[in-house]
């Protein structure tokens, strides 16, 4: 058998499941909300064109409208100044966006402190129980924030001193962006760096380090405490936009059952 026929013999067995990372899409998908003077996006909308009734008889069909990053959505290269030369959403090549994941897990750490940076030494700590981070592959950041995924406010955690929710330390974002061959980087939280990242030297850091060195980032996931540390496979789609910056992205990931 060919490693194919054995992966859809696995896939028919059951004995590799496929688990939906996504968010679901609607207006009420929470979306980032950036403070004065900067232009937030528009969130996702439908704007239904006909439903079996006089503009189409018999079909239904719609028109969407949607900020390029909202809901589970994936950054590409030139969201960032820093990637500005790089690749649009739709210039990735798609060999990057299939590939192993790994997950690790500060759900503890962020549950006593929602501001929690993933530090060097925690990638480290974590490599020297797992292994080296995959090659052309995704990290994986739990954090149990998808528990607020469904609730805007709760979401994005603000106060009048900002937004609170975990992201990674400058120093974090340059090592994992310079020193580790994943491809991308994927958060529970609506987007890639801390609430309070513009904090951080420089600003953003891990927008700045990972979409400029040609990494990817992917926000909004759910289900991470399904996948297993290591062993998942993630499958990542952002639709091929020209130009685009990003994209809402189906995150589908494999799991083998223990043999
Ligand atoms: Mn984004």
């Amino acid at each position: 058998m060919s490693a194919l026929s054995e992966f859809s013999a696995a896939l028919a067995a059951g004995s590799i499941r496929v688990i939906d990372l996504t968010n679901r899409l609607s207006a009420t998908t929470p979306a980032l909300r950036l403070p004065d003077p900067f232009a937030n996006l528009i969130d996702f909308r439908l704007e239904q064109v006909s439903e079996y009734d006089e503009p189409g008889p018999f079909w239904k069909h719609a028109n969407i409208h949607t900020g390029e990053h909202i809901g589970t959505h994936l950054d590409a290269p030139v969201h960032w100044i820093s990637g500005r030369d790089g690749h649009d959403v739709s210039e990735i090549p798609p060999a990057r966006l299939i590939g192993p994941a790994v997950v690790i897990d500060k759900t503890a750490e962020v549950a006593e402190n929602p501001d929690f940076l993933l530090e060097v030494d925690d990638v480290l700590a974590w490599e020297a129980e797992h292994g080296p981070l995959p090659e052309n592959g995704w990290l994986l950041y739990r954090t149990g924030w998808d528990e607020f995924a469904d609730d805007q406010d709760a979401f994005l955690n603000a106060d009048e001193t900002g937004s609170h929710t975990p992201g990674i330390s400058a120093a974090c974002a340059e090592w994992l962006a310079t020193e580790r061959p994943i491809s991308g980087f994927g958060v529970e939280t609506v987007g890639i760096d801390a609430g309070r990242g513009a904090e951080l030297d420089p600003p953003f850091p891990a927008h700045y380090h990972l979409l400029g060195h040609d990494k990817y980032g992917i926000t909004s996931l759910q289900r991470l405490a399904d996948l297993p540390a290591t062993g998942a496979v993630l499958v990542v789609a952002p639709l091929p936009i020209v130009g685009g910056s990003g994209s809402p992205t189906r995150v589908l990931a494999l799991v083998a059952d223990a043999a």
